[in-house]
């Protein structure tokens, strides 16, 4: 039977960024897809910062980022079409070294992502696989397929699987494991339009229309690509809903047949909804398979980059370095409270648009002196896992810094985790056994550890603060204690 290091159940964004970010450790990868070609429904249209951080990584956010715009913001008004709430995006670079918020159209980044996996020997990609059966035995998973196309079975093993499968995902259900409905389920027809000419009428941001009727969200996507999504009630057809003649009369105030032309339509259930177990023994769960939010801030392809940002390094460290797997429950127990926040946000901002919510979208909400109220993004922090919980910057994102050579920090150490120290290590058996050492400056580390309270920072293979050392910390015994944990070395 042919065996892998890792097999991945599906090719979506998140089993596409995942399978990169393995791919970079040098592991035996094999993707198995259900479908033909990319999935061509409207879907995502909007990412952050710290995805096309995520991107960098894997080295496809410089050729990603021409098909992309940065996003302004979104804009939430009334039944009476007042602004009663806004939600900037400045434009301007984050600590993670991109824009806030980006616009992108789904088959794109999924494009640039089966592009760069071609550049891996050491990965294969199946289509027209639907897997089947898959099940721990011991020190490997064996995978059961079907060519969709022949209907022949065919079997695999793999050290560990990644159910990258999406909502109804087939990983998750082989595990036992169900998704818990966490309380908003909605209906929304989702428009997809190419405009013919540049229409100046148009918001040049989001618009969420909040209104107890009919909530509805108009999306400035890339180029001349338009969108609306407006919610449906039970009792209405969903063949008329969706029919050309219903649609154009829906668009009426905006845009008239001639000026565009129709790309796409559907309906979805938007669901708020999360397992409860993402692992089982060498089976785990990502993306829209682990979680699924209703699509109002933009953030659920969000969520399931960040998860594969969270799981390949952790998983490529036990494959490469054999670390101890219990590393591999941190993914969950880090991840779970970070999705759940934006789960329970987005829920809120559902209310909202529905004009029935009650309580506040979220905490950073505040009055301008002009009277009208201004909403700033949540940035979750990490759930409990690696780092010592009481060292307050454990889990927080750690800024891309340059060298003093040019080097961005990141591309130089895309897949290791980084020791940073205020001056070079005098302990030389320490200093041995750090795998290479750069005396290279970091163009304003100085400032970084002040505000840190540190004299030293390791900074995880994905970007966050493992843990930073105290000043009245001996550094020579925080650096022991770290290599051992970590395998920095
Ligand atoms: C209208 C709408 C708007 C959205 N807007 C945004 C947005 O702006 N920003 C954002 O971050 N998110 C957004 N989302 C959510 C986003 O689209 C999803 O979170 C994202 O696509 C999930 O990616 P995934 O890779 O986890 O799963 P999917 O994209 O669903 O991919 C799963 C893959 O697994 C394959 N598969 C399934 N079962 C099997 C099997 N048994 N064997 C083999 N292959 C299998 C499928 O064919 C599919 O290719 C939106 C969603 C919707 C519906």
């Amino acid at each position: 039977m042919k065996s892998y290091d890792v097999v991945i159940v599906g090719l979506g964004p998140v089993g596409g960024t995942i399978a990169n970010l393995l791919a970079l450790n040098g592991l035996s990868i094999l993707i198995l897809e259900r479908e033909k070609s990319i999935f061509n429904l409207p879907r995502a249209v909007h990412f952050d910062d710290e995805v096309m951080r995520i991107f960098q990584s894997i080295g496809i956010s410089e050729r990603f980022a021409r098909y992309t715009i940065i996003n302004k913001g979104t804009k939430f008004v009334n039944a009476d079409d007042e602004v009663v709430l806004d939600w900037p995006r400045p434009r301007s670079r984050t600590i993670n070294g991109w824009y806030p918020s980006y616009r992108f159209h789904q088959p794109d980044l999924e494009r640039q992502l089966r592009r760069s996996l071609k550049d891996f020997k050491k990965v294969s990609i199946r289509q027209n696989a639907k897997v089947l059966k898959i099940k721990n035995i011991d020190h490997h998973v064996d995978i059961v397929f079907k060519d969709t196309q022949t209907n022949q079975l065919h079997s695999v093993e793999s050290s560990y699987v990644i159910g990258c499968d999406g909502a109804g995902s087939t990983t998750r259900e082989q595990m036992g494991n169900k998704l818990v409905n966490l309380g908003f389920t909605q209906k929304w027809s989702v428009v997809d339009l190419i405009l013919k000419h540049d229409n100046n009428k148009l918001a040049d941001r989001t618009i969420q229309y909040s209104n107890s009727k009919r909530p509805a969200t108009y999306c400035r996507n890339v180029g001349r690509r338009r969108r609306w999504e407006f919610a449906i009630h039970d009792h209405e057809d969903e063949k008329e809903i969706l029919s050309d003649k219903y649609i154009w009369n829906f668009l009426k105030p905006w845009l008239q047949p001639f000026e565009a032309e129709l790309e796409r339509k559907t309906i979805y259930t938007f669901q708020s909804a999360i397992a409860m177990k993402w692992r089982s023994g060498r089976i785990f769960l990502a993306g829209d398979a682990a979680h699924l939010m209703p699509p109002f801030m933009g953030q659920g392809m969000c969520a399931g980059i960040r998860d594969a940002s969270n799981l390949a390094w952790k998983i490529s460290l036990c494959l490469t370095n054999g670390h101890n797997e219990k590393l591999l429950d941190t993914y969950q127990s880090e991840r779970f409270s970070n999705v759940k926040e934006y789960i329970q946000t987005t829920m809120r901002m559902g209310e909202f648009i529905n004009d029935i919510g009650t309580s506040k979208i979220t905490n950073n909400i505040s009055e301008n002196s002009d009277g009208t109220m201004s909403m700033k993004s949540i940035q979750p922090e990490l759930g409990p896992g690696l780092g010592k919980k009481s060292d307050k910057n454990r889990g927080k994102p750690f800024p891309q810094l340059t060298m003093n050579n040019g080097t961005r920090l990141d591309l130089k150490f895309a897949k290791q985790p980084v020791l940073l120290l205020a001056a070079e290590l005098k302990d030389n058996e320490l200093k041995s056994k750090i795998k290479s050492f750069y005396s290279h400056q970091v163009v304003g580390l100085a400032d970084l550890l002040n505000y840190y309270n540190a004299k030293a920072i390791i900074v995880r293979p994905d970007r966050f603060i493992l843990e930073t050392c105290p000043p009245s910390f001996n550094l020579n015994e925080f650096i022991k204690n770290k290599l051992n944990e970590l395998n920095i070395v």
